[in-house]
């Protein structure tokens, strides 16, 4: 699975990890990294089945259910690459800035948003179609990534409508947490809109506690948050 990953690469020359293949318990990760390549995208990674099921999202996940983001499905990347951040030097594969945009745990569900194994998991997204709910500090909630019809490669993300959904318009670039002392060609940021930009810098994780406020108390751990909406319909 993950010889494609290491056909790629020089891992004389690449700060990256080589891969191999890593088993877990019940709990599962996931990041998002941000890839300043020959084109801006944010990789987003599930861990699953001892490896991470990668898209490269161009735009880059957003809060909005109004979005469907194109996730391109990629190879399969070592666990070991959901701490990667650094530079991929010129001349080597993806070679850029990777920063960590996001990270944090996940559960695979079901249509009535209940947890699901591992293998129902791997099963799901072999059909094309896995729901999970997010746990980040800037991803929350449910989400669904679905595969075109007909189409091997082209997926989309999109967030559902929960108590962590926003309605105004949802700018990655904006969430940013170490922003280099100069400016980077920003794709993703393109259309900068009023909305996002209202909101101030560094409340990221704000911004989606606001929205989640509606339903907990503002006083709750939004972990908890998270937790107790997922149970809540379990039950
Ligand atoms: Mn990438």
């Amino acid at each position: 699975m993950l010889k494609e990953y290491n056909a790629k690469r020089n891992f004389k020359n690449t700060p990256e990890p080589s891969a191999r293949k890593h088993t877990m318990g019940d709990h599962f990760r996931f990041v998002v990294q941000r890839h300043d390549a020959t084109r801006l995208h944010y990789d987003f990674r599930l861990e699953l089945g001892g490896v991470l099921k990668s898209w490269a999202v161009p735009k880059g996940p957003s809060m909005n259910p109004n979005d469907k983001r194109l996730a391109v499905h990629v190879e399969d990347h070592p666990s070991d690459y959901i701490t990667f951040h650094g530079t991929i030097p010129e001349g080597n594969y993806g070679a850029g800035e990777v920063e960590i945009w996001d990270k944090g745990n996940f559960i695979p569900v079901n249509a009535n948003i209940e947890p699901i194994s591992e293998r129902q998991a791997l099963q799901a997204l072999k059909n094309g179609e896995l729901k999970f709910v997010i746990q980040g500090n800037i991803l929350a909630g449910e989400f669904v990534i679905v595969r075109l019809k007909d189409d091997d490669k082209n997926w989309l993300l999109i967030k559902h409508k929960d108590e962590y959904a926003v309605k105004t318009v949802f700018n990655p670039e904006k969430f940013r947490k170490d922003k280099p002392a100069k400016a980077t060609k920003s794709k993703a940021g393109k259309a900068a809109p009023k909305a996002a930009a209202k909101a101030p810098r560094k409340s990221a994780s704000k911004t989606v506690r606001k929205s989640a406020s509606r339903a907990t108390s503002k006083s709750a751990p939004k972990k908890k948050a998270a937790t107790r909406t997922y149970a809540g319909k379990k039950s």
